[in-house]
């Protein structure tokens, strides 16, 4: 399957893309990946991305974004891609179905997954009290005490989410401070079944074996060393999140940490042709609407790549 520009994820960032680049007549193909719709498609209240009055869903504002892309002529395809080659043209793209893609350019908008602590018993009871989506999982907790770890928006957001459910939630954080939005905070700090705990570190996940059942955590007071117990139900991991990189290592500059590198002001990898939107090259703003734009950015740059060529 050939095409002029090959968007690869469904995000806003790929979902601008194919618009643009739709109504640039390039007849795009955009291959939706694991999460068709992306991080929004597991939230719930969007109330900053512009242009809606009232507080919007995030899986409906998705939705909106594929049939836009559809309606102005994106071919969308709910496929995998698994591996990439770059380094000659026309660019390759196979997938998990074993389809190849060939593309004259490519637009990479396959966003950032849920970052995990690392610990052994995150990973145990994982679905089985642990989870890193509060809005997936949070009807699970029903009147229980439940733990958000972390101190971003993500981490208030959850917490606040689900106060909807939970009996307690006690907002655990490493710092003292949030870098959360003000706006949040204000909600936070006014909510009465949220708990913070301050300085500290989530040192393990107590639970039942048979059946796997959480029962409680251990944390780490961070400037006294000090070791608690506390009991609760489920646990929340909401500590950021890492670039969906992997299968562009050794295809795309990256930096250490996985992003995507793109020329200033652009978003151009250091393959001419190849373009990154959105979170998989951003780590500072991470919005939405910042996506958005990049892939916006990313369709009219390969467009005139296109023009150039021909
Ligand atoms: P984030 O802003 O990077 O925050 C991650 C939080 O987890 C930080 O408080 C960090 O602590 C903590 N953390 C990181 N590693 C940790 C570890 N190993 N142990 C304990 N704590 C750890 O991530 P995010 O909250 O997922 O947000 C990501 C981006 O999406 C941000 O740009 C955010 O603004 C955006 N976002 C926006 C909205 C919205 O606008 N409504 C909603 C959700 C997310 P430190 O503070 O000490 O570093």
């Amino acid at each position: 399957m050939h095409s002029k520009v090959l968007i690869i994820g469904s995000g806003p960032a790929g979902y601008t893309a194919a618009i643009y680049a739709a109504r640039a007549m390039l007849e795009p193909i955009l291959v939706q990946g694991i999460q068709p719709g992306g991080q929004l498609t597991i939230t719930t209240d969007v109330e900053n991305y512009p242009g809606y009055g009232d507080v919007i869903q995030g899986p409906w504002l998705m939705e909106q974004m594929e049939a836009q892309a559809k309606n102005v002529g994106t071919k969308i395809i709910s496929d995998i891609i698994e591996t990439v080659d770059f380094k000659s043209t026309p660019f390759k793209a196979i997938s998990e179905s074993g389809k190849t893609y060939t593309a004259d350019s490519v637009i990479i908008s396959t966003g950032a997954q849920a970052r995990w602590l690392g610990l052994e018993s995150e990973k145990k009871f994982q679905g089985y009290g642990v989870s890193a989506c509060a809005t997936c999982d949070g009807f699970f907790f029903k009147e229980k005490k439940v733990a958000v770890i972390g101190g971003g928006n993500s981490a208030v957001e959850e917490a606040l989410y689900l106060t909807n459910f939970a009996s307690t939630v006690y907002l655990i954080h490493r710092r003292d401070k949030l870098r959360a939005e003000k706006i949040l905070q204000d909600r936070l700090f006014n909510n009465e079944k949220i708990k913070c705990i301050w300085d500290h570190q989530l040192q393990d996940i107590l639970g039942d074996e048979d059946p796997l059942n959480v029962k409680g955590i251990k944390v780490k007071n961070v400037k006294t060393n000090e070791i608690q117990d506390i009991e609760l139900d489920g646990v929340f991991i909401a500590i950021g999140h890492d670039p969906a990189t992997q299968i562009f290592r050794n295809q795309v500059e990256m930096d250490n940490e996985g992003y995507i590198i793109t020329k200033p002001d652009s978003t151009l990898t250091n393959v001419n042709g190849v373009y990154a939107a959105g979170d998989v090259k951003d780590k500072t703003y991470r919005q939405a609407v910042t996506a958005a734009g990049m892939g916006c950015m990313a369709a009219l740059e390969a467009e005139k790549f296109l023009a150039e060529k021909s």
